[in-house]
């Protein structure tokens, strides 16, 4: 018999890396501070109208999964700042094809929503939490909040999203000591900590030089504490290495973009809160969508769009300590 149903390409780039994976950024606002992310002041907005509405980031996504992306991440900027972000997720959720929708929040808002995001058919969480310690907290996100975090990431466990993952960034002389606090959090709580090698970026430069802590010695320092195992890890997309104290309910993970690269298996773009689709988180290659969808491009138009970036995607990004390798003053521009 004929095989009468069109068989798609699935979207690979030069490199024959399968992209099935697709973050976007709803918004450049953050409602912290982080010192290694963006300065005291805030960053230049991007005006409102410029920022992709809800039915734009839709047909992006449709397109997106007409050639073979199945994950979203929803990111920012903070994207619970985003009025009714659960109207987003239930539109992105009533795709075909689109088959897992994660988050990554700093948390502050999230106890209120985790029901409602849960229910509209986010599936999992991650929550950046850097410290602790409630003075260090404002120490290191210039705003309060440890409180609301931890409150979010219990509604989160609550809500039934999962996994849920705690991401933390690691800075010398301001955090590194934590890092057997978080790896203990792991024993008891299925949660999964990553910590996270600080990355270079415009506005972080000179702190990224002098407080940057390799994954190795991350580990090292939970290893002298306890015995750590390989684990399979969480499910997901992304690059973390993870282990385990024996018998505990969740894992440790290591994401380590300076000193151990994974471009290799890269699979996924980015769609910035203003429409551009960046290739690479440190790259300058990126695709305007934000015109030709608004001058009335249609569902192919756009999955044509995302074929042509696949030749602009680089091999791998070139990392080094304090050197930015791309103009991103911070991850906000684009989504982290
Ligand atoms: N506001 C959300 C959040 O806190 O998860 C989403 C956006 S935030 C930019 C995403 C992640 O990027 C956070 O975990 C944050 O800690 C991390 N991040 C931001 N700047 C970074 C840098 N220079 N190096 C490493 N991680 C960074």
């Amino acid at each position: 018999m004929i095989d009468l149903i069109p068989q798609i390409v699935p979207l690979a780039d030069q490199f024959n890396r399968p992209i099935t994976y697709l973050r976007i950024s709803v918004t450049d606002r953050c409602n912290l501070r982080c010192v290694y992310c963006m300065p005291e002041a805030g960053l230049p907005w991007v005006a409102k109208a410029e920022i992709l509405t809800f039915e734009e980031v839709a047909a992006i996504v449709g397109a997106a999964a007409s050639i073979g992306v199945r994950s979203i991440r929803l990111t920012g900027g903070e994207p619970l700042v985003r009025r009714d972000l659960a109207r987003l997720v239930a539109r992105i959720a009533s795709i075909p094809g689109i088959d897992d929708i994660a988050l990554s929040t700093n948390g502050l808002l999230l106890a209120d929503q985790a029901d409602t995001l849960r229910s509209a058919g986010l599936r999992r969480v991650n929550v950046s939490l850097d410290t602790l310690r409630p003075e260090r907290f404002f120490a290191i996100a210039r705003r309060p909040g440890l409180d609301r975090v931890l409150a979010g990431i219990d509604a989160a466990c609550a809500a039934g999203l999962a996994p849920v993952k705690l991401n933390c960034v690691v800075m010398r002389g301001q955090n590194e000591d934590e890092v057997v606090a978080f790896a203990e959090l792991t024993r008891k709580r299925r949660v999964h900590v990553r910590f996270i090698e600080m990355m270079p970026v415009i506005d972080n430069a000179a702190l990224q030089r002098d407080a940057y802590v390799s994954a190795a010695e991350i580990l090292d320092r939970i290893r002298e504490h306890g015995m750590l195992v390989p684990v399979a890890g969480p499910n997901g997309n992304g690059p973390a290495r993870y282990f385990a104290f024996p018998g505990a309910a969740g894992s440790v993970g290591v994401i380590s973009p300076l000193s151990h690269d994974y471009c290799e298996t890269c699979n996924r773009v980015r769609l910035s809160a203003d429409g551009r689709l960046r290739l690479c988180l440190f790259g300058d290659n990126e695709l305007d969508l934000r015109t030709p969808l608004r001058s009335g491009a249609s569902l192919d138009d756009l999955a044509g769009i995302f074929r042509g970036a696949m030749y602009v995607k680089p091999e791998r990004h070139h990392l080094d300590l304090g050197k930015p390798a791309s103009a991103m003053r911070a991850f906000s521009e684009i989504g982290g």
